[in-house]
């Protein structure tokens, strides 16, 4: 087989790199996806009880007018959009999102100690108008930034749980796309007229498919895709110099460019024929966390006030191993059997071997639940359904090496005519939620056929 454009993974990048080409009226493309079916890591799983779910369930960021376009297209009022309702448990307190933003909620003295950091932060910056204090960790960068107040009591233990590594181990640079900004301003409206400051973020309104889950969105492209997707078709082999795809099985397939979205290390490391050393130790060098989603469904309600619409809530503290707990019934009805009933979906990460068996991590978590009150003392009677997902390549890490590892990595792929792009393919988290995954698949289209610049991805 030949194709101009070869797409290696059927999950958002994939499928975002199809949909730009064929809006652009080129049809030679192929999409080789090792599983049998689409969505990668968006696609959702109804269980035998009636609950549908996902590994890392998000809303439908609105951050790029093409993406919204193709929800609004696509989906229009079978993704319906409601304000956030996301929580913070920290200081013995339930915190809104953005923590950063909202800390009348804090009890008076980590008030006042997150208020004296950031205090103190602003005017260390302003004695520093060159940055000369450059931070070498993001631990350092949290504190100069937001002082060491939100820092400790948040920010910190939030980022090393999500990403299963501590601050002191991880670069800062990518943090301040992805974390909101503290305003000194806005906070002291905040506290002193009472006021809540909850609309920041891409997700600040949530926007989720009605039924089908995340991947519902993919699979609506995929069907306009449907004949160029060929689905358990894993590809195993590169040759960049002749420019073929070998696949398992023995079939091959001849391109001209190649998108790939499976992870990065993979394709540098055992994929790709004969990389430069450097390239080979570039990719090596490349960490990544694990993860484990566990679903826990719940028949009888459990009515918790202030609370009751969460989407999610997040726990940096350490009385559970989870870092996010995502409310799915308040994502759409149809995630849970019957009016009522609860979907809970708790993630976990982190580092290296998996720290214990996974049914001891899945006791952990119901613990865990039971000790932030989403589970009743002793209530695993409530429990209607358990179900999880365990990923051994869940986010790649933004560790100090990443950045020059890229720098060594991307231009030699571009040079072989090869983008790198996606969670995992392009290996930088911070622009990796699902319509940053489709957009760099469209910008990438749009660069290979008319040149224009990618503005998503940039290395
Ligand atoms: C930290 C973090 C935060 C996130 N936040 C959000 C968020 O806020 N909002 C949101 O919407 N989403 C979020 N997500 C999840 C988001 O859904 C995914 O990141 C996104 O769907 C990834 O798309 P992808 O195409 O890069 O990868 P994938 O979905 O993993 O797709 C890659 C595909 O390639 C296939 N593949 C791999 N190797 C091969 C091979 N050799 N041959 C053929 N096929 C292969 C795989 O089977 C897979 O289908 C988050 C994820 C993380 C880790």
């Amino acid at each position: 087989m030949n194709a101009t454009y070869c797409i290696i993974g059927a999950g958002a990048a994939g499928i975002g790199a199809g949909h730009g080409l064929s809006r652009l009226g080129e049809d030679d493309f192929l999409i080789l996806e090792r599983e049998a079916r689409i969505g990668g890591r968006a696609a959702a799983e109804k269980d035998a009880s009636g609950f549908l779910w996902e590994p890392e369930p998000r809303p439908l960021c609105e951050r790029f007018k093409t993406f919204t376009r193709l929800v609004d297209d696509l989906l229009g009022p079978d993704a319906p959009r409601t304000p956030r309702s996301a929580w913070v448990r920290a200081g013995g307190a339930w915190v809104p999102q953005p923590f950063q933003r909202n800390l009348r909620y804090l009890p008076a003295l980590q008030r006042l100690e997150c208020l004296r950091g950031l205090l103190g932060a602003a005017l260390t910056r302003a004695g520093d108008p060159g940055g000369a204090a450059q931070p070498e960790t993001l631990a350092r960068w949290l504190e100069l930034t937001y002082g060491p107040g939100i820092a400790r009591l948040y920010l910190a233990p939030q980022q090393a749980k999500a990403l299963g590594a501590p601050c002191e181990e991880l670069d800062w640079r990518w943090a301040a796309q992805c974390l909101a900004p503290a305003d000194l301003d806005a906070l002291l409206e905040t506290l002193i007229l009472e006021r809540d400051d909850t609309g920041h973020g891409p997700d600040a309104v949530v926007r989720t498919p009605a039924f089908g889950g995340s991947g519902e969105l993919l699979r609506r492209m995929s069907k306009r895709l449907r004949e160029r997707i060929l689905i358990g078709q894993e590809v195993v082999r590169v040759d960049p110099v002749a420019r073929v795809a070998h696949l398992r099985g023995g079939g091959e397939v001849g391109y001209a460019h190649l998108f790939s979205t499976m992870p990065l290390d993979q394709l540098v490391g055992a994929v790709l024929d004969d990389p430069p050393e450097a390239v080979r130790r570039a990719g090596a060098a490349l960490r990544h966390a694990s993860a484990l989603a566990v679903g826990v469904g719940l028949r009888a309600p459990r009515p918790r006030p202030g609370q009751d619409s969460a989407h999610w809530m997040e726990f940096p503290q350490d009385n559970c191993p989870f870092h996010r707990v995502t409310h799915l019934h308040n994502f759409a009805p149809g995630r849970v059997p019957e009016a009522g009933a609860r979907a809970l979906l708790a993630e976990l990460s982190w580092r290296g071997p998996r720290p214990e068996p996974v049914e001891a991590m899945i006791r952990s978590v119901l613990e865990g639940l039971e000790n932030v009150s989403l589970l009743a003392p002793g209530g695993r009677d409530e429990v209607a359904a358990l179900w999880h997902a365990e990923r051994s390549r869940a986010v790649p890490l933004p560790d100090l090496g990443r950045d020059a590892a890229l720098r060594t990595i991307m231009p030699y792929l571009e040079a072989q005519g090869i983008a790198s792009r996606g969670l995992l393919g392009g290996w930088r988290h911070e622009v990796g939620e699902l319509d940053q995954c489709v957009m760099q698949g469209i910008e990438w289209a749009r660069r290979v056929v008319h040149g224009e610049p990618e503005t998503v991805y940039c290395a």
